[in-house]
C-alpha cells in the first residue's frame, strides 16, 4: 500500500494513513493497532500509523538480512551517491518538509526548515565517506610484511529515534549506517514519524534498493524492544531519554551487541563578568526557548557571575516576557507549542516542583489559554531563580524553563556547571581568551561553545556527550561511521617464510 489519504480536516492539511515499510513497500502491519500523529499547535490529526508488532519487526529484519551481502558488496562511493540524490530530493521539497515538520513537532518554521537543512547537509557530508572510509597503513616490525586496517560494515543496524528532531537525528543514523554498508530497521518516535517516513521515501526515490532500509513504527516496549533484543541486530543506535537508554543498554549488553546511546542533557551557559551581554542575551534566549526548550542541547541552566547577575537577569526577564508564543507556522512567532499533553504535564509538573522547593518564579510558569491556544499545548517561557542543589537545576525538564543560578567566580561557575549527571553541551561567554581556553578543559561536556549558545551543532563535527549523556561512538563528523563499521587489521606477509612477531629465534 502507498500512504493513503484519509481526507482533509481543514486548512492545507490532509490526513494520510501509513503502513510499515518493508522490502521497499508500505505494507499493512500484522497488528490492528493504529495511532494518530497530532499537531501540538491545534490538536489536528496529521497522519495515522500502525502500532507495529514483533512480527512486523521480524519481517523487516529478514529483509535487512537478505539485503546485507549485496549492500555490503556495493562500492561505498555508489552507496554515497544514493545519499547525494536523496539530499537533492529533500532540498527540492525543503519548504514543504519544513512546514510539515513544524506541524508535526511544533518547532517554529525557521527552526523546522533549519532541521530539514541539517538532514540535507549531513547526507551531503557523509556521502563523501563513500570515497574515504579511511583505514590506516602502519609500519611492521618484520621485513617484507605489510600491515593495514580496513573498515567493514557491522551488519544490521537497529535505529531508534526520539520525537524532538524527527528528520535530523534519523538522517545522522541512516546516512552513516548506509554509507558504511549496513542494512537497517528504523523505528522513529510515535509522536513524530511523518518526517521519518518522508526521509525513507526520499531514499527510495533516490534509488536505494528495496529492503536495505525498513521502517516499523510503534511502541518502544514492542517494536523498540524487539529490535534491541534481536540477535540479528549487530548494532543498536539509540537517541532518547536516559531511563530508556539504560534499559536499551542493559538489553544490548545481555547479548553483547554494540550499543550507541545519545541521551539527555542539562546544559549550562556561564556568563563571566566581562561577557558581551547583548550577544549573550540573544544566545540565551535562542538556546533556552528555541524549539520550546525541547532540544537535548537546550540551555536549561544559566550561571551568572554575581557582578552582572541582577543587571542581566532583569533584562533577560523583560526579553523573555516579550517573546511571542503561538502558531509555529507564523514567521513572527518565537516559541511554538510543546509536543503534546504528556510533555505539557511533565513540564508543568516541574514548574510545580520548582515552586515547592523554593525557587523564585520570575516569569512565565503557566499554560497559555484563550484564542489560538486552547486547542494546543502552549507554555509561557519560564524563568526561575534557583539554587544548584534544586531538582529544577539538576534534572532534564525538556521544556521552556530556564533556571538561573549565581556564581561568585569562574571556579564556582564551573563547579555548578559540572555538578549534574549529564554532559552534553555547554557554553561560556567571556572576552578573556585565557578563561575561554580554561573552560574548554574544565567543562564536563561533549560540546563547548565559546561566545555562542549551547545549540547549533554543525554536521562536520562529532556530536555527543559525556557522563550519563551517552556511550559509544560520537555521531556526525569524522566519527559518524565508527558506530557502523568494524575495523579489521590485515597483515600481508610477502617474505615467503614463517615470520614470528615478538618471538626471538
Ligand atoms: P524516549 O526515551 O521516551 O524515546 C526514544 C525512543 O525510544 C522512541 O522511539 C521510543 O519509542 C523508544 N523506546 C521507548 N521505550 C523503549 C524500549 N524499552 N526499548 C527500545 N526503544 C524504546 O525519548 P523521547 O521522549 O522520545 O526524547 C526525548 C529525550 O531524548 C530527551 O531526554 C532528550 O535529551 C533526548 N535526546 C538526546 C539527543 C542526543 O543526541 N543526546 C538528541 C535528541 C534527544
Amino acid at each position: 500500500m502507498e500512504p493513503r489519504s484519509l481526507g482533509s480536516p481543514g486548512g492545507d492539511s490532509v490526513v494520510e494513513e501509513y503502513g510499515v515499510y518493508i522490502n521497499g513497500e508500505w505494507v499493512d502491519s500484522s497488528g490492528e493497532e493504529l495511532f494518530d500523529v497530532v499537531n501540538p499547535a491545534n490538536g489536528q490529526i496529521l497522519a495515522r500509523f500502525p502500532g507495529g508488532t514483533r512480527e512486523d519487526v521480524g519481517r523487516a529484519l529478514e529483509a535487512a538480512k537478505r539485503m546485507f551481502p549485496g549492500w555490503k558488496a556495493t562500492p561505498p562511493a555508489r552507496r554515497g551517491e544514493v545519499l547525494l540524490r536523496a539530499a537533492q530530493i529533500l532540498r527540492d521539497d525543503k519548504d514543504g518538509l519544513g512546514k510539515l515538520l513544524a506541524r508535526e513537532n511544533g518547532k517554529v518554521i525557521s527552526e523546522a526548515r533549519g532541521e530539514v537543512q541539517e538532514a540535507i547537509d549531513f547526507f551531503e557530508y557523509i556521502a563523501g565517506e563513500g570515497r574515504r572510509l579511511l583505514g590506516e597503513t602502519v609500519a611492521t616490525e618484520l621485513p617484507d610484511k605489510f600491515a593495514m586496517t580496513v573498515r567493514l560494515p557491522v551488519g544490521i543496524a537497529g535505529l531508534i529515534t526520539p520525537w524532538n528532531f524527527p528528520i535530523a537525528i534519523p538522517s545522522w543514523k541512516i546516512g552513516a549506517a548506509l554509507v558504511s554498508g549496513c542494512t537497517i530497521v528504523f523505528k522513529p518516535a510515535t509522536g513524530t514519524p511523518i518526517l521519518g517516513a518522508r526521509l525513507v521515501s526520499a531514499l527510495a526515490e533516490a534509488g536505494l534498493p528495496p529492503g536495505v532500509l525498513n521502517m516499523v513504527t510503534g511502541r518502544g516496549s514492542v517494536v523498540g524492544d524487539e529490535i534491541v533484543n534481536s540477535p540479528l541486530v549487530s548494532v543498536v543506535s539509540f537517541t532518547g531519554g536516559v531511563d530508556t537508554g539504560k534499559e536499551v543498554y542493559t538489553c544490548g549488553a545481555r547479548r553483547l551487541a554494540n550499543v550507541g546511546l545519545e541521551l539527555g542533557g542539562k546544559n549550562p551557559t556561564i556568563l563571566l563578568e566581562d561577557a558581551d551581554q547583548e550577544l549573550a542575551m540573544e544566545g540565551v534566549l535562542f538556546a533556552a526557548f528555541g524549539t520550546a526548550g525541547q532540544r537535548c542541547t537546550a540551555c536549561s541552566r544559566l550561571i551568572i557571575h554575581k557582578k552582572i547577575y541582577d543587571e542581566f537577569l532583569e533584562d533577560l526577564i523583560e526579553e523573555t516576557e516579550g517573546l511571542k508564543v503561538g502558531d509555529p507556522l507564523d514567521p513572527s512567532v518565537d516559541v511554538g507549542p510543546v509536543k503534546g499533553k504528556e510533555q505539557e504535564e511533565k513540564i508543568l509538573g516541574y514548574i510545580d516542583i520548582g515552586k515547592e522547593e523554593g525557587a523564585k518564579l520570575r516569569c512565565g510558569g503557566h499554560k497559555l489559554t484563550g484564542d489560538g491556544y486552547d486547542l494546543g499545548t502552549f507554555i509561557r517561557p519560564t524563568i526561575f531563580e534557583g539554587k544548584p542543589e534544586m531538582r529544577i537545576a539538576k534534572e532534564e525538564i525538556f521544556g521552556p524553563v530556564l533556571t538561573v543560578l549565581e556564581a561568585k567566580n569562574y571556579q564556582e561557575a564551573v563547579r555548578i556547571a559540572n555538578d549534574v549527571q549529564y554532559g552534553l553541551s555547554s557554553s561560556i561567554y567571556t572576552r578573556d581568551v585565557n578563561m575561554a581556553f580554561r573552560a574548554i578543559q574544565d567543562l564536563e561536556a561533549g560540546i563547548t561553545y565559546i561566545n555562542a549558545p549551547t545549540i547549533g551543532a554543525e554536521v562536520q563535527l562529532p556530536f555527543g556527550g559525556v557522563k550519563d549523556t551517552g556511550s559509544g561512538a560520537r555521531e556526525a563528523g569524522t566519527t559518524a561511521i565508527d558506530e557502523f563499521t568494524e575495523i579489521k587489521s590485515v597483515y600481508v606477509d610477502y617474505s615467503g617464510r614463517l615470520q614470528k612477531a615478538q618471538i626471538e629465534e
